[in-house]
């Protein structure tokens, strides 16, 4: 199994009277992210991590904020394309983990929405996301509310080709081993195959 880890932060100003985006659910709040699309800073962060376990750049390479195409963009779409981007090499994701850090509005009751809302967009199961959100006890930009800042992990894995190589050689070992109770015979056999079988004392 080929397991790979990434990394995502991600920062976004707040103005006032912008809709405030986060884990792909709209918030109630006086202020919203600023940005060219919809500023969900922890959807940005997530796909950052994503992109960056696959070693696939990061998220202004592939939705650049010069491109009319990702104006405003609900940013649960570029979550659904960096997961094909994904699968599209092989990976499948493990889990992620995201922190939000936010001084208003309160997150808590907001958490599960946005675990659903991510884990439907990367189509896995919402127990393989988590969210969490603190307040930075009013220290820096985001504890004077001026910003909204993310960060992100996340594991990613692709079955090895020697998973299904591996489970055949036993299979294909012990085959052997039966068909061939002279020693020798199966030394010579194992010794001719293109790659080395298992020895019957490693398996
Ligand atoms: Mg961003």
């Amino acid at each position: 199994m080929d397991f790979r880890i990434g990394h995502g932060y991600d920062v976004h100003a707040l103005a006032d009277s912008l809709p405030l985006v986060l884990g792909g659910v709209e918030i109630a709040h006086t202020k919203g992210c600023v940005a060219h699309s919809d500023g969900d800073v922890a959807i940005h962060a997530l796909c950052d991590a994503l992109l960056g376990a696959a070693a696939l750049g990061d998220i202004g390479l592939h939705f650049p904020d010069t491109s009319a195409d990702f104006a405003g963009i609900d940013s649960k779409i570029l979550l659904r394309r960096v997961a094909e981007l994904l699968r599209e090499k092989g990976y499948e994701i493990g889990n992620v983990d995201c922190t939000i850090r936010a001084q208003q509005p309160r997150l808590r009751p907001h958490i599960d929405a946005m675990r659903r809302a991510m884990a439907g967009a990367m189509g896995v199961d919402d127990d393989r996301v988590s969210v969490k959100a603190t307040t930075t006890e009013h220290l820096g930009f985001e504890g004077r509310e001026e910003g909204i800042s993310v960060s992100a992990v996340a594991l990613i894995y692709r079955p090895a080709d020697g998973k299904f190589n591996l489970q055949f050689r036993i299979q294909n070992c012990l085959y052997l081993y039966d068909q061939t109770p002279n020693r020798d015979a199966y030394e010579a056999v194992e010794n001719n195959l293109s790659t080395p079988c298992l020895r019957a004392h490693d398996i």
